[in-house]
């Protein structure tokens, strides 16, 4: 056996090695959050990350969320290189972001870029509320206004889908002064007669729902999704009073205008498309 055959037995038993482990992930078992049923990953996976029994919306990462309403193979990240540090000293966030770095296999908490959809190039960003609760520390807010000003340059179309548990306290002053930082960069764009897109997915909260992603020309959000600054736990405990059915979910902002439409996952890349064309985008 000469060298090129070692190889090319090795890299059979590594693809061998792969699909089970691949078709092992898939056959894992995944109980839902709200209703309890239990399903195959696949089957999941299969009905873009909805429970097939209760309809609850399972988060998706950056890299599924890109899948669902990109053209194959369109999407170029931008700004890969961007590293958190620790202006603060913050105790253990070093290490907070190391572990999250591996749990999430992404390097923050928001993945920006340029992609098309169905043939029309846009600018996106989309935040993980896998790391560190989507929350928004100085990368986050640095590449969200790179990405708006890459958009503003070469008058591309703005789509952010947030997920956020808000501003990133580790990163105390700094993480707060992202909100004016990305609400200043958006402003600016939309002077300038760029279309933003703001798609609120579950949950959009604090710092981030009270800055760029409310700030959308046509707010989108997720069924069911909440959206709000301050969680209703800590509004009922401030108030005193029990807050009315649904209060802070995207049904019940769409009813008090907060929220221009509600879009169910299968429709999504359809309705960003309709809504780019009526906007003249081509
Ligand atoms: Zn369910």
């Amino acid at each position: 056996m000469d060298i090129s055959d070692i190889f090319k037995h090795r890299k059979k038993k590594l693809n061998k090695m792969m699909q089970a482990r691949k078709k092992q992930d898939l056959d894992e078992t995944i109980e839902c959050k709200k209703c309890h049923g239990t399903f195959k990953k696949e089957t999941l996976l299969k009905n873009l990350m909805v429970c097939p029994d209760c309809n609850y919306y399972f988060s998706m990462t950056p890299h599924k969320r890109i899948h669902l309403v990109a053209d194959e193979k369109t999407f170029k990240e931008h700004l890969r290189g961007l590293k958190s540090v620790n202006p603060l000293d913050f105790p253990d966030y070093d290490e907070v972001i190391a572990k999250n770095k591996e749990k999430s296999k992404r390097d923050e908490a928001v993945c920006t870029g340029v992609m098309k959809l169905n043939g029309i190039t846009c600018a996106v960003a989309v935040l993980d509320s896998k790391f560190m609760m989507g929350s928004m520390g100085t990368v986050v807010g640095e590449r969200i206004v790179a990405i708006t000003e890459v958009a503003g340059r070469k008058n591309l179309p703005l789509i952010i889908f947030s997920a956020s548990g808000g501003a990133r306290m580790q990163e105390g002053m700094f993480s707060l002064m992202q909100m004016a930082k990305t609400a200043a960069a958006i402003k600016k764009f939309q002077d300038n007669g760029g279309l933003y897109i703001s798609v609120y997915t579950n949950p959009t909260t604090g710092g981030v729902s009270a800055s760029f992603a409310a700030m959308g020309d046509i707010l989108i959000a997720e069924p069911d999704a909440l959206i709000c600054f301050a969680g209703p736990r800590v509004i009922e405990q401030t108030i005193g009073e029990k807050l009315p059915e649904g209060f802070q979910h995207a049904e019940f902002l769409e009813k008090s205008g907060m929220v221009d439409m509600i879009v169910e996952r299968t429709k999504l890349k359809e309705t960003l498309y309709k809504l780019l064309v009526l906007h003249g985008m081509s």
